[in-house]
């Protein structure tokens, strides 16, 4: 099946659907039964999709489950309410005080935030390490590190990894390999077919796609599904049927949302290239963009999010240019029908293992559905009000 026709029929199994279109919105904590041999049938089989109680999964999560499993491959996915709390039980699933964590040192905030302080707590040290280190990870490697995670392309600053050059080194180590694959949105990355073990979204983002649920997913290979399965139902997470059915909604139109979010990015970030005030663009499908040619080689395609960095400005000309924006709001999400924009003014405190190159401030968009020329045009006047407080 093609991308797009399996993107129409994720999940929708006439064993959730009952026959019409879309899985119904099962709601229940309590489920019941007329028999000690049904009971017992649930109980045997709770692990395997059969209804036994609420917090095991209804329909609707086992339909939203089938959905990301066909969508990202491998053996299952287990749901959660956030991305980070798919990003915290995935890693607490294979983790054990003592053991050692390789984090990549352009992940998202909040997975730095999880390593520096709760990991710390529970006896596992985290080494950063530089998103293109490539098959260099074997150096960082020691006898007890468990995980290593990645995060492709890095949050803010876009850096794509080698990912199979490390996961081929991971698996030597005998090491389980995870990755945040929320810019791949379970589309333009196959995380399966370059040795990943467990892959992460923020479903929040493009799965939802329309800024009203937060959802998380952690889809595993058949090796690993089972302990990671087992112990996010240990740590208690599970998640709204009304959520879930929002989510398969989105899914329906992660194609041609895509499809769009991708050409509008690239005519905006073509436009920005050209730009005096623009230094570099950082957009995987850029040859500036560091790891380029690793998204050429591993993706078949890119969405609504990059950044760029200023070649001049201060906080003053920054706010000017964030300030007055009539399409692009601030906001610390992506993957909306919506334009987002967030000012970056010190890159370099967030990185601990790499240097960063760049002297003025970062800009993220996450270019939306909107007609692009409106957008081009709200960043044009964004340069004036920027340039206008620079002159003054
Ligand atoms: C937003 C985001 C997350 C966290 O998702 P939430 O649903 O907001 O908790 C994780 N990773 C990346 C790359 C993200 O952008």
């Amino acid at each position: 099946m093609k991308k797009d026709t399996k993107i129409i029929n994720a999940g929708r199994h006439s064993k959730w659907t009952q026959g019409v279109v879309n899985p119904s919105v099962t709601r229940a904590s309590t489920v019941v039964f007329d028999s000690v041999k049904e009971m017992k049938h649930a109980t045997a089989n709770k692990a395997n999709q059969v209804m036994f109680y609420g917090r095991r999964g209804t329909t609707t999560s086992f339909a939203f489950s089938d959905a990301m499993t066909e969508l990202e491959g491998g053996a299952g996915c287990a749901i959660y309410p956030s991305g980070t709390a798919a990003i915290t039980n995935a890693i607490l699933s294979f983790i054990k005080s003592g053991d050692h964590l390789l984090m990549v040192d352009t992940a998202y905030e909040p997975t730095r935030a999880f390593c520096d302080t709760m990991l710390v707590n529970l006896g596992v040290e985290t080494t950063y390490y530089d998103p293109l280190i490539g098959a260099g990870i074997e150096e960082l490697i020691r006898p007890n590190t468990r995980v290593i995670f990645l995060e492709s392309p890095g949050s803010l600053t876009m850096e794509v990894q080698d990912v199979p050059a490390i996961a081929e080194v991971a698996h030597q180590h005998d090491c389980i390999v995870m990755l945040d694959n929320t810019w791949g949105a379970g589309i333009n990355f196959q995380p399966f077919d370059y040795g990943i073990d467990v892959s992460i979204q923020a479903a929040t983002k493009y799965i939802v796609g329309h800024s009203d649920v937060m959802l998380g997913t952690a889809t595993a290979t058949e090796k690993c599904w089972p302990q990671l399965r087992e112990n996010s139902y240990l740590m208690g997470q599970c998640t709204s049927p009304d959520d879930l059915y929002l989510a398969l909604r989105g899914i329906r139109t992660l194609g041609v949302r895509m499809k769009q979010h991708q050409q509008s990015a690239l005519k905006v970030a073509d436009w920005l290239s050209r730009r005096e005030e623009v230094e570099t663009i950082l957009h995987p499908a850029f040859a500036s963009n560091p790891g380029h040619e690793f998204w050429q080689r591993d993706f078949t395609g890119a969405n609504g999010l990059f950044s760029f960095v200023l070649n001049k400005g201060n906080q003053a000309a920054l706010t000017a240019l964030l300030d007055g924006m009539e399409h692009f709001k601030m906001g610390y999400s992506w993957g909306g029908f919506e334009s987002l924009i967030l000012g970056v003014s010190s890159v370099a405190a967030m990185r601990t293992a790499t240097k960063w190159p760049y002297q003025y401030p970062l800009v993220r968009l996450h270019v939306g559905l909107e007609d692009v020329d409106d957008l081009i045009e709200d960043l044009e006047k964004g340069f004036e009000r920027f340039n206008q407080v620079l002159e003054s």
